[in-house]
């Protein structure tokens, strides 16, 4: 018999049988124990998707890879801590000095950050092109062009690209193409089906849908290249807990149902918003007059919640002073979640190829999924609040 110590120590076995459930048991490890030496010794050849130590993978992280593969319909889905960690993991792994990478002017500011800062450091050569532009793509693209990089609609700004089309000329020059994907989620846009190599996504907005987590995903088309980005991730001590991927395993069970609503609400403010005085533009890939909305209607199944207010140069400076009146939208930035969110996004620093026209800051809307008479009743106190701070400055 052992002592209390022991048993305290060790955990015992129980029956599984007769047990199932429909949610996805989290399997929390570090340590993965092996039945002999021979398999601790020969541990390495379990393969990339084997299990041999936490950090690799444990059945809840690849329930959720699986998910996600089939949901992108690609070959391997690799976690990553964060969305901006996922698109971090693809472009250290992928290149290397000397080499070329093309980013959209209307990129994730973190990521623009990031090339600037740290891949230009390591010498790698980085370029800007014009979203909206695939002649402007191939007149910068030099001869030793390793990824051209893809995130449609791009950031506060929404213009959406034409990724068959720049999947075409990448691939002519033999770079390969990565698509963030964090706005549509592969319900309403498949990347891998439209030429990219390579999709990421945000999975702390949409799939995790309930702002309590932090996690991103790359999807590949290319066993091989899944394997080498899992080593590289590996290497570098990259990880995500069990504990976290069961939580988007349950937020991408309604992912569907919330953004259909998300996108039905968003469809009926919008309209209520552009017909305010104080707006010059909504900026949503559903609407005619947004950018590349052509492209949109061609490629894309549908919207999300997220889209752009920009305002008229006489309201821009009170908008600020206004969101105060707000009850229900929270300020926030990280969308995508439950709870309706405005966030004032300065636009004009982040833009170096084509210099924005509209006022700097640009007002980006997530639609949660809260009562849509209180949200729009929350919008039309915001605009009353905007008129009183127009009136008050002598601008209305
Ligand atoms: C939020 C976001 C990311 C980064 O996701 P995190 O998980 O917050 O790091 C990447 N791309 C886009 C377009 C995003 O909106």
């Amino acid at each position: 018999m052992n002592s209390d110590w022991t048993q305290c120590a060790i955990t015992p076995a129980v029956s599984h049988e007769g047990y199932a459930s429909l949610g996805v048991a989290v399997y929390r490890a570090s340590t993965i124990p092996f039945e002999n030496a021979h398999a601790y010794a020969t541990r390495r050849e379990r393969g990339s998707e084997g299990y041999s130590y936490g950090l690799y993978g444990t059945p809840t992280t690849r329930t959720l890879e699986r998910k996600i593969t089939v949901l992108e319909q690609g070959a391997r889905t690799l976690l990553a801590p964060s969305g901006q960690g996922a698109i971090t993991t693809v472009m250290l792994a992928l290149l290397k000095t000397g080499d070329q990478l093309m980013l959209p002017d209307t990129v994730y500011p973190p990521v623009r950050d990031f090339a600037d800062r740290d891949l230009a450091r390591l010498g790698i050569q980085v370029s800007y092109y014009d979203p909206l532009d695939t002649a402007d793509l191939v007149e910068r693209m030099g001869d030793r062009v390793r990824l051209v990089w893809v995130e449609s609609p791009g950031s506060t700004t929404m213009e959406v690209q034409d990724l068959p089309r720049i999947a075409t000329l990448a691939h002519a020059r033999g770079a390969l193409v990565g698509c963030d994907n964090t706005w549509a989620t592969p319900l309403n846009f498949k990347p891998l089906a439209h030429g990219a190599d390579i999709v990421v996504e945000g999975l702390t907005k949409y799939f995790c849908g309930h702002s309590d987590v932090m996690m991103g995903s790359i999807t590949v088309r290319d066993l091989a290249l899944g394997d080498s980005l899992r080593a590289f991730l590996g290497r570098q001590g990259l990880g995500v807990s069990a504990d976290d991927a069961a939580l988007v395993l349950r937020g991408v069970e309604t992912m569907a149902l919330r953004l259909a609503y998300n996108a039905r609400v968003a469809t009926t403010l919008i309209d209520d918003i552009r017909r305010q005085p104080e707006v010059a533009r909504v900026l949503y890939p559903a609407l005619p007059d947004s950018p590349g909305h052509a492209l949109w209607r061609r490629d894309f199944q549908g919207a999300s919640g997220v889209f752009s207010v920009v305002f008229t140069p006489q309201a821009a400076p009170h908008v600020a002073a206004a969101m105060d009146a707000l009850r229900i939208f929270v300020i926030g930035a990280s969308w995508g979640g439950t709870r309706s969110l405005v966030a004032p996004m300065p636009v004009r620093a982040h833009r170096t190829v084509r210099p924005w026209e509209g006022d700097d800051m640009v007002l980006r809307i997530s639609i949660g999924i809260e009562g849509e008479a209180d949200l729009a009743h929350d919008l039309k106190t915001f605009f009353e609040a905007l008129r009183r701070e127009m009136v008050r400055h002598g601008t209305a």
